[in-house]
């Protein structure tokens, strides 16, 4: 029998350890430290250290690592030993104050956008003891944030952070106005639903296009899809079920609450849901979910992919983001209450992320964009490239009476009057029905569906977290001022939703009528990754990041190189990958097919010289087609590749391979897959669709 709440957080620093191994007044210090989200006080560094030391050789670590989050998405760690030598040959296990609050490491090979001159390589990584730290593969890793040796920010924890400040202090500004002198700190909230493919490791092996890009950048569908939709929720196969397992098992040690597991819509998709914590956390716990995952599959036998779109025509992964704001004391902001009061405060918060969502449509695009959630935003499975916000029919119709100042007709009980909005309770099932769009209140949160599998979910939460300091800053700016406060709260929530309502959207957001629809209303439809970059440096998204001090220009400008590099980066290594398969798998695979099929006829016809061997012409002819095909479209590929790699900028570049390169790939691959149908499968290179996604037992 599992033990779980012994087994729960048994590898984590936690809270209820610190209370117990640190002296009283270090332990409060530290707490003031992590719920006011201030610095450290140097003083009880060196206590807090030794005290964390002790406890990680107890739970089998001899290394340290300073664990941070380069701009690449991934995570980074370099492992240093505790022991330092004491002379005569013997060793002891050391651990000081500085070495846990900062480390130095060199920097150079991690991207900076040009943030860092090459002869000033040194990078800084501080502890952030908001996060817990944990021991994990006989090391002790402890949370840091990483920056440059002129201080700006080289990671997503820095800015987030930093957001997490902005977003507490005018919230906190709203609820003094509506009366709460006890709240000390609002915190924004994270539960990141990951989706992801388990596939068999062997036939992983043999695909060079999932080794080198995650993704299969060829293969004809298999004869069944996900039509049948009985994958979702169906029954875990045994083996993925000892997978889930042990996974599971893995992050309750680690103090993540894996709540949900199941299967998706997908054959071989699954997903793990959290419970959500504070945003900082949960955005170091997805990222150490992710590992998990990938070092458990492979005890299986299993790759875990966690691509946004492994295979075409199936389904691809995304990871929700539900996202809510909720004090210290406990209440969710973004819980519409049942008392008049706290339904107008709710209503304001609502109308603020009406707001946000409508003016900072691009930046929230912009958060999700890099070439694999291409494949998916836009797809018919995951949310347009349309951002837009759905409020299911019960809020609408409050929001509708209050831009047009008629009376509210609510469903069951008859018409109320609207000076005050009275909500009605919030059943779940009233507002989770609309799985198409892509920003959703679900009832107590929002839930925005545009993150990849893959991606960090800190970069949409810096924006969110952001944009809505501003807003709720701007708000409080009028409030503070006003003469009649409950008549100034109710002409800002009107005027507020009437001048952004363009972006409330209900319906099917799949459908060819919205994307017309939401042109006329003058919204952004940025499908491709490389068109929502420019934005980043737009005056309005500088001047937002800078006025509420969550990244300067100078930050800005080079994430923004980094995500045209990275993206430039991303199709090079595929367009590089298809090349090679193409000439030296598919092309020799299909020459192999055609001497048969050759050999066959002639062998036919020697000994039956009337024979019918109208079959092997027409395999002949179409595979001879395809083949040239295949030779030449990789030759133009190859032709354009050349062409890009002397652009002038990582933007030309970017824009480069999006617009010359994909279609080129698009085409080979037609090319490829078609010659897949037509070739005997014993001779083909490479595993099927249908062994990838259907023969894991
Ligand atoms: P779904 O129907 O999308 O599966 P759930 O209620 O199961 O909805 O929640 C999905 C995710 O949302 C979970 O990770 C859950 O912890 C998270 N969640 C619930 N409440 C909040 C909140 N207030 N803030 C952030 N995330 C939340
Ligand atoms: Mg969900």
């Amino acid at each position: 029998m599992i033990n779980v709440p012994e087994l729960f957080g048994s590898m984590v620093f936690s809270d209820k350890v610190m209370r117990e191994r640190l002296p009283k007044e270090v332990y409060k210090s530290l707490t003031k430290t992590i719920e006011r989200g201030k610095t450290i006080d140097p003083s009880i560094a060196d206590c807090v250290a030794s005290a964390m030391k002790e406890w990680a050789i107890e739970k089998g670590a001899t290394h340290y690592t300073h664990w941070f989050q380069p701009l690449t998405g991934v995570t980074a760690e370099k492992h240093d030993s505790f022991i330092s030598p004491v002379g005569s040959g013997s060793v002891i296990m050391e651990f000081s104050g500085k070495e846990l609050i900062k480390g130095e490491s060199d920097a150079s090979s991690f991207p900076s956008g040009g943030l860092r001159a090459t002869f000033e390589a040194r990078g800084y990584t501080a502890w952030d003891p908001a996060s817990f730290a944990f021991v994990k593969d006989g090391s002790l890793y402890i949370p840091t944030a990483f920056c440059s040796y002129t201080g700006e920010s080289l990671d997503n924890k820095t800015p987030l952070l930093r957001s997490m400040d902005a977003v507490s202090e005018q919230a906190l500004r709203i609820l003094r106005l509506f009366g709460d002198d006890v709240s000390k700190r609002v915190c924004s909230t994270i539960g990141a639903e990951q989706e992801y493919f388990l596939v068999d490791k062997k036939l992983y092996n043999k695909r060079k296009d999932l080794i080198y890009t995650g993704r299969t950048l060829f293969g004809s569908p298999a004869p069944k899809g996900q039509e049948m939709d009985d994958h979702y929720y169906g029954t875990l196969k045994t083996r993925v079920s000892a997978f889930m397992h042990e996974l599971e098992q893995t992050l309750w040690t680690l103090g993540i609450v894996a709540k949900t597991k199941h299967n998706e819509a997908a054959p071989s998709q699954h997903e793990l849901a959290p419970v959500f914590v504070s945003s900082n956390l949960a955005v170091d716990q997805n990222v150490l979910m992710m590992d998990c995952m990938k070092k458990t599959a492979e005890k299986y036998g299993l790759v875990c992919l966690l691509h946004e779109k492994p295979f075409k025509g199936v389904n691809g992964s995304g990871k929700h983001n539900n996202w809510s704001l909720s004090t210290d004391t406990g209440k969710n902001l973004m819980n519409p209450g049942e008392t008049p009061e706290e339904n107008a405060q709710f209503m304001l918060i609502l109308a603020a992320t009406v707001k946000v969502v409508d003016k900072y449509a691009d930046l929230l695009r912009l958060s999700v964009a890099y070439a694999a959630n291409d494949h998916r935003l836009g797809g018919n499975e995951a949310p347009p490239a349309i951002v837009s916000i759905f409020v299911g029919d019960d809020l609408e119709a409050i929001i509708t009476s209050i831009i047009d100042g008629t009376a509210y007709r609510k469903s069951k009980d008859g018409v109320m009057n609207l000076h005050v909005p009275s909500l009605p309770v919030f059943k779940k099932d009233n507002t989770d029905r609309n799985r198409t769009s892509p920003f959703a209140f679900t009832g107590n949160k929002f839930e925005f569906r545009m993150p990849g599998s893959s991606q960090n979910v800190a970069t949409p939460n810096i924006v969110l977290n952001t944009a809505l300091s501003e807003v709720l800053g701007e708000f409080a700016d009028k409030l503070e001022k006003a003469k009649d406060f409950d008549s100034t709260v109710k002409k800002l929530i009107k005027d507020t939703l009437r001048a952004h309502s363009r972006v409330i959207f209900n319906g099917n957001g799949y459908s060819k009528e919205w994307e017309k629809e939401a042109e006329r209303r003058g919204l952004l439809n940025l499908k491709k990754s490389v068109d929502a970059y420019a934005c980043y440096t737009d005056k309005k998204n500088i001047e937002l990041f800078e006025r509420c001090g969550v990244m300067s220009r100078t930050e800005i400008q080079s994430r923004q190189e980094i995500l045209y590099e990275n993206y430039a980066k991303t199709v090079n290594i595929e367009a590089l990958t298809m090349i090679q398969m193409s000439k030296r798998d598919y092309i020799p695979a299909i020459e192999k097919y055609l001497l048969s099929i050759s050999s066959t006829a002639k062998n036919k016809l020697s000994v039956f010289p009337d024979i019918d061997i109208s079959v092997e012409k027409s395999i002949i002819s179409q595979l001879t087609v395809a083949v040239k095909d295949i030779f030449t479209i990789t030759g133009e590929l190859e032709a354009q590749l050349d062409k890009i790699s002397h652009l002038p900028t990582a933007c030309s570049k970017a824009n480069g391979f999006c617009n010359e390169i994909l279609p080129i790939m698009e085409k080979l691959r037609k090319s490829v897959d078609f010659a897949e149908t037509l070739t005997d499968s014993s001779v083909w290179p490479v595993p099927s669709y249908g062994e990838l996604t259907y023969y894991t037992e």
